[in-house]
């Protein structure tokens, strides 16, 4: 008989799964949804009044170094190339972001070269921190005061409700620092934004004829699910064990949208990096398709603050607290035998698309390795951290 499998979830890690498991099992793969689309927070969106595709739960950027994700992705939809430039606003000045030559021309006033600037900001660290133990440690070892004031210490307590002390130094090195013009947010080479929006690609990943997909259906793990041999959850740990050991810390984002006419601010996004404006960005969604035109404009600002229990939960906080609970979450789930965990929700990592894209590729294959040897089941991707 074919195996009957049930992934929770229709996100980027739910809807690779599915696909790669019905590709390469002939099984029978059931998706429930919560929400009433697909596509969990990367969905997209045309605004009916506009025609803007919006990227409903914030701005979405596929980049990666990895040339057979960008060819797995582009299998599926066709993408356009795509460099996200974001601005900062700070103190009634615009800036360009990632720190940069020009950055650094603008803030301190000069004109450096790539080799005065790399310098100048060897001045600038606190060379009393040798191994950055936080986020704070890593921008004062790196790029001093001034500018972790300007463009980090406000904007990141307002994204993450916490003293950058508190948070890990890896949320910092996400973002590069260049001694050169280059002001490409990502470092990443391929980089581009699919053509007809995210959900077009999730929905071509789930088509599928060994694939059901039913919205607005919420998971109770407590009811239990006997009909399946196994099931695929990539929805938040703790609510998993319904908060046994109480909630993770998230953050989730809201926006406040308006439609203007014209050109709002000139480019996809704008930062606020001040710590008494009370939003975080700015994002102008028709910036992030400049192949189409459109009179109108349609704005986000956005706003973050602590997920509640009706909130969708967007970034892993990550705090010292959170990740001793984790490890007992994690420690439960090993028990299960039928139950895997994957994604950015279920394993509780703040990650970016091609890194979960990849991620669920291995892991069906780490799966089905798994059935056909009748060993036991991958529980999670991979191990704590
Ligand atoms: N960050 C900041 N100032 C900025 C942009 C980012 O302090 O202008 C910090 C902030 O802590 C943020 C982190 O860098 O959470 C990662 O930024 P990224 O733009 O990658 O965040 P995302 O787009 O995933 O929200």
């Amino acid at each position: 008989m074919l195996s009957k499998y049930l992934i929770i979830g229709s996100g980027f890690s739910g809807a690779v799964l599915a696909h790669e498991l019905a590709k390469n099992s002939g099984c029978h793969i059931d998706v429930w949804e919560e929400r009433n689309h697909i596509a969990g927070n990367c969905h997209t969106e045309r605004d009916e009044e506009t025609g803007i595709m919006v990227h409903q739960y914030g701005p979405h950027i596929f980049n990666t170094n990895k040339k057979e994700i960008w060819d797995y992705v582009n299998s599926f939809t066709e993408f356009i190339p795509y460099v996200h430039r974001v601005k900062a606003m700070y103190s009634g000045k615009v800036y360009t972001l990632p720190v940069n030559l020009l950055t650094l021309n603008q803030f301190f006033n000069k004109t450096f070269t790539p080799s005065t600037a790399k310098e100048f900001l060897k001045t600038l660290g606190d060379k009393n921190i040798i191994e950055p133990k936080n986020f704070e440690e890593q921008a004062l070892s790196f790029i001093g005061k001034e500018l972790y004031k300007a463009f980090f210490y406000g904007y990141t307590k307002k994204q993450w409700g916490a003293e950058p002390k508190e948070l890990p130094a890896s949320v910092l090195k996400r973002i590069p620092v260049r001694f050169n013009y280059d002001d490409n947010y990502h470092n990443n080479f391929f980089t581009g934004i699919p053509k007809e929006g995210y959900s077009r690609l999730i929905e071509s990943l789930l088509d599928h004829p060994s694939i059901r997909i039913y919205l607005n259906k919420k998971f109770v793990p407590a009811a239990g699910v006997n009909e399946y041999d196994h099931i695929f959850y990539t929805g938040p740990i703790d609510a998993y064990f319904n908060y046994e050991f109480g909630r993770l810390g998230y953050r989730t984002v809201t926006f406040e949208s308006s439609v203007q006419d014209g050109d709002f601010q000139g480019t996809a996004q704008m930062n606020y990096c001040d710590e008494e404006i009370p939003y975080t960005r700015i994002t102008e969604h028709k910036h992030f398709t400049p192949w189409e035109s459109h009179e109108k404009t349609i704005i986000f600002k956005e706003f973050s603050k602590e997920t509640e229990v009706n909130d969708i939960p967007y970034y892993p906080k990550r705090l010292q607290k959170d990740k001793i609970l984790l490890t007992k979450y994690r420690q439960k789930a090993a028990l299960l035998s039928n139950v895997s965990f994957l994604g950015r929700l279920a394993t509780y990592r703040y990650m970016d698309m091609h890194n979960v894209i990849g991620e669920a590729i291995d892991f069906s294959k780490s799966f089905l390795k798994a059935v056909s040897s009748s060993s036991p089941r991958p529980v999670f991707p991979n191990k704590e951290d």
